[in-house]
């Protein structure tokens, strides 16, 4: 079983590699952003490097039958420019076996988006919506039926596969999980994949003490796996964001027009109560900057976080909460970061998120590892321009989700079964 690409001997071999080039385009097909492209180029290089050619395949879009709207044509140059090399193009990834037959070692096809197909997830399109269970049944049963058929073609282009989609590795897709059980010897992790994976290992598996979890955002009911799985592992949890009031109404606060959730107000307290079971220290917020409405010269007000009066609403983390929280983060050897602790699109509610940045990036300095993963930190801690000044900064949204949640990925089990 091959799990890295260093120990890989790559010379005369034709690697087909899925990675992650779904970036956003404007309405000129120009590419606004390309760090999805970046974050591949070191995988790409190392297979032409030594000695290997390259079968590149992504979705872009979800589009639901071919259209160039979403055509990768529209990134080949980018590509290109990217790695350095030229790039032959598959107008259908079912239909490349000779492009893919007469690539040389250091040459690169790109294929085709895999999502006019089907196949690649493996969902039936074009249901009816008053379709009956029978039909919606046989339908899945036949694309599941072809998708084999899928996976086989685009597993014979090539003598070995790697996986570097960490953005589509909680899927169980033709490209992203399926395709590996034809190179049982000949799969392996690219580098982008490795870090993703070294990162949530380090953090969920090997952490030095003591551990922090911050998670933010707004809602309990979309991050009530994480908080489930973080209890059981963590030494300190630091609960901030629009979710932390659902905790404090939970406990009695009054929490004004606070967003909350009562119907997950059972699920807080459980949380709550298997922490202290468990002796894992529980900090919300005490002190929450307040707003009667959602905009950058709005009034601020600084309540205690369980007597905001009705009419207010906690946007953001207090300073006698976010110095309280500097000290767990000053304390820790290892945190991890999932959430803003405020409504950081509107600067003048993302004092409590810049500052959790800040806090972080010095804890680094000092030795700490930190991990920031999952959802709107990641856009955060990049816009206020702190990425690279902690340990790690994931790629993936959904996938680092599910992973702090402790699901195995499917892209990752297909590599390492
Ligand atoms: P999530 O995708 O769950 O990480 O949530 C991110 C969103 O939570 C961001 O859009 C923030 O504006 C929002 N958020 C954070 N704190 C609050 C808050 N106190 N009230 C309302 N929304 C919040």
């Amino acid at each position: 079983m091959q799990q890295y690409i260093d120990s890989y001997d790559f010379t005369g071999k034709k690697a087909i590699v899925r990675v992650d080039f779904n970036v956003p385009l404007n309405e000129k097909f120009e590419i606004t952003d390309d760090t999805r492209i970046r974050a591949a180029i070191p995988t790409l290089k190392k297979v032409l490097e030594k000695g290997g050619a390259l079968i590149i395949m992504s979705h872009l879009g979800r589009p639901k039958k071919v259209d160039p709207k979403f055509s990768l044509k529209h990134i080949v140059d980018r590509v290109s420019e990217r790695l350095g090399a030229p790039i032959q193009f598959a107008d259908d990834c079912m239909k490349a076996d000779e492009q893919a037959a007469a690539l040389k070692p250091g040459e690169v096809l790109l294929l085709e988006n895999l999502r006019y197909y089907a196949e690649e997830e493996g969902k039936p399109r074009g249901l009816a919506d008053d379709a009956t269970d029978e039909e919606k049944a046989a339908a899945k049963a036949a694309v599941k039926a072809s998708q084999k058929e899928f996976v086989k073609k685009l597993a014979s282009y090539a003598d070995c596969y790697i996986n570097d989609a960490f953005g589509t590795a909680h899927r169980a897709h033709a490209s992203t999980a399926l395709i590996a059980k034809y190179f049982p010897n000949d799969k392996m992790f690219g580098y982008l994949m490795e870090g993703e994976i070294k990162a949530i290992d380090h953090v969920l598996h090997e952490a030095e003490r003591p551990l922090t979890a911050i998670v933010g955002g707004s809602k309990v009911s979309s991050k009530l796996a994480v908080l489930k799985n973080l209890v059981g592992k963590v030494d300190n949890l630091i609960i901030g964001g629009g979710m932390g009031y659902t905790f404090i109404k939970a406990q009695g606060g009054s929490i004004g027009n606070s967003l909350h959730e009562d119907d997950l107000m059972p699920d807080a307290l459980a949380i709550l109560e298997e922490a202290k079971a468990k002796g894992v220290k529980v900090y919300l917020s005490t002190e929450a900057v307040g707003t009667q409405e959602f905009s950058n010269e709005a009034e601020t007000k600084v309540f205690s976080s369980c007597n905001i009066p009705d009419g207010w609403e906690g946007v953001d983390a207090g300073p006698h909460t976010l110095a309280a929280w500097k000290k767990v983060i000053d304390g820790s050897r290892t945190i991890l970061w999932n959430g803003p602790v405020g409504v950081f699109e509107i600067p003048l509610f993302a004092k409590g998120t810049l500052r959790i940045a800040q806090d972080l990036a010095e804890v680094t300095a000092q030795g700490a590892y930190t991990l920031v993963g999952g959802g709107d930190s990641v856009a955060a801690v990049t816009q206020m321009g702190y990425a690279d000044k902690v340990s790690y900064v994931s790629t993936g949204g959904g996938a680092m989700l599910e992973a702090i949640e402790g699901k195995e990925l499917p892209g990752i089990a297909a590599i390492r079964e």
